[in-house]
C-alpha cells in the first residue's frame, strides 16, 4: 500500500491531473507532474512540475524515480515511455490498458473480439480499402484515425462513396478506421474504478450530450430505464476486468433507439463526463484514481444529490472575461476554473456543476448559470 505522505507521479498535466493533484494533497500526498509545458494546470497544483517530452526516455525516468506510483491524467503516452517508467515504479493502469485505449482500431479490436458491443467498424489504409469498406458498411459512416484522435479530431462523416477521396485527404492518409455512423437515441457513460484486488465500483450511467464532437452537458443519473443502467455497468465491469484495469476508466456509449447498447470509446482514467462526482458524489472519480492506484480500499460512489455538468469552453471569452460573480449567484451551482491562461476557442478552461432536487432542475440550473456568464 501506498500510504499518505507518499509521492505519486502524474504523466500529463492538465485539468485530470489538476483535480486529481488536488484529491491526492487533500490526503497528504505529494505530487509530481511530467509534460512538456509549464505552469500547467496540474502543475499549479503539484510539489514539482517536471518540464521534459514525453519520448525522453531518460527525463521519464528520473521522474520515476521519485515517486512511489506512476499514473496518468492522459493517455497518449508512448508504450516506450511506460516501459521506461515502469523500470522504478508501478504503472496503474498498467502499460497494456493504456495500448490498447490509445488507438481505436486496437481498442474496438479488442472489445469485438471479447464480445462487447460496438459499430460495425472497417480497417483503411488506401482508398480502395476504403470504397470496399463504405459498400460493405453503408452510408452515413465515420471516418475516424486510428490513433491519437480526441474530441472528435481527426474524424470525417462520409454520406455517398463520392466523398471517400476528399475524407482521406482530411485524414492525411494515415490508418484509419470507417464505422457504420450510429443515429443514437442519446449517449451515455459509466465512470468506474477497480481495484489491486479486483474490487470494483461504479458511478452508474449518466447521460452526455456533445457539441462540435465535445462534451457539452453530462446528467447524472441518467434518464434511462433501470435495466439499460445495469447493462451499462455489466458491460463496463466486463471491459475493466478483461482488460485488468488497476484505477478508473470511463466507457463511453451510444443507446440506439432500438435500445441497445454500443461502446463508442474507453478512457483509462478519469473522464470529463465524472467532473460532477467532485461536487455530487460521495468519493470523487479522482480520489477513486488515487485509491486504487495506491491499493488502498475503494470509497462509496454514492451520489448525494442528482447533478449537472456543464463545460465552459474557450469561446466563453470572446466578449471578454466571464462574469463570475452571476454564476457565483445560484448557490447550488460549483465553479471550476483549470488556471488555463490562454482561453482558445473549444479549449476546456472549466466547468460548472450545480446540484438539485431531481436531474432535470440541476440539468435547467447549470445550463442557466452558464447562460449568466456572458448574459
Ligand atoms: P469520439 O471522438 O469518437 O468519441 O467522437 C466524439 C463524438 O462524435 C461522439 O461522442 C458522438 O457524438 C459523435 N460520433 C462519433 N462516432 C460516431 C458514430 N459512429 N455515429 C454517430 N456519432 C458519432
Amino acid at each position: 500500500m501506498i500510504l499518505p505522505g507518499s509521492t505519486i507521479g502524474v504523466l500529463g498535466s492538465g485539468q485530470l491531473g489538476r483535480m486529481f493533484a488536488i484529491a491526492a494533497r487533500r490526503m497528504g500526498y505529494r505530487v509530481h507532474t511530467f509534460s512538456p509545458d509549464q505552469d500547467t494546470p496540474t502543475g499549479q497544483i503539484a510539489d514539482e512540475e517536471i518540464i521534459a517530452a514525453y519520448d525522453d526516455l531518460d527525463a521519464v525516468r528520473a521522474f520515476a524515480r521519485n515517486v512511489s506510483v506512476v499514473t496518468f491524467e492522459f493517455e497518449n503516452v508512448s508504450s516506450a515511455a511506460v516501459e521506461a517508467a515502469s523500470e522504478f515504479a508501478p504503472v496503474r493502469p498498467g502499460g497494456h490498458v493504456l495500448h490498447t485505449s490509445q488507438h481505436r482500431l486496437r481498442e474496438k479490436t479488442f472489445l469485438a473480439n471479447n464480445g462487447f458491443p460496438v459499430a460495425p467498424f472497417k480497417r483503411v489504409t488506401s482508398l480502395e480499402e476504403l470504397l470496399i469498406a463504405i459498400d460493405e458498411i453503408g452510408c452515413p459512416a465515420v471516418l475516424k484515425t486510428a490513433g491519437f484522435g480526441y474530441d472528435g479530431k481527426g474524424q470525417s462523416k462520409i454520406t455517398s462513396p463520392e466523398q471517400a477521396q476528399d475524407a482521406l485527404k482530411t485524414l492525411g492518409q494515415q490508418e484509419a478506421i470507417l464505422e457504420a455512423f450510429i443515429n443514437f437515441e442519446r449517449e451515455i457513460s459509466v465512470v468506474a474504478a477497480r481495484s489491486i484486488d479486483g474490487a470494483f465500483v461504479h458511478y452508474g450511467a449518466v447521460a452526455n450530450e456533445h457539441r462540435n464532437h465535445i462534451l457539452d452537458i453530462t446528467v447524472a443519473p441518467a434518464p434511462i430505464p433501470p435495466e439499460v443502467n445495469q447493462e451499462a455497468v455489466a458491460i463496463t465491469r466486463g471491459v475493466l476486468e478483461t482488460l485488468g484495469v488497476v484505477g478508473v476508466m470511463c466507457v463511453e456509449f451510444f443507446l440506439t433507439r432500438e435500445g441497445k447498447l454500443l461502446i463508442n470509446e474507453t478512457a483509462p482514467r478519469p473522464h470529463n463526463s465524472g467532473h460532477f462526482t467532485f461536487d455530487a458524489s460521495l468519493t470523487s472519480q479522482f480520489e477513486q484514481q488515487l485509491r486504487a492506484v495506491c491499493g488502498l480500499p475503494l470509497g462509496s460512489t454514492e451520489l448525494l444529490r442528482p447533478a449537472a455538468m456543464a463545460n465552459l469552453l474557450g469561446d466563453l471569452w470572446q466578449g471578454g472575461e466571464p462574469n463570475w460573480a452571476a454564476a457565483c449567484a445560484f448557490s447550488n451551482v460549483k465553479v471550476h476554473l483549470y488556471g488555463k491562461l490562454e482561453p482558445r476557442k473549444g479549449r476546456k478552461m472549466g466547468h460548472l456543476t450545480a446540484l438539485a432536487a431531481t436531474a432535470e432542475e440541476a440539468e435547467r440550473l447549470v445550463r442557466e448559470a452558464r447562460a449568466a456568464l456572458t448574459a
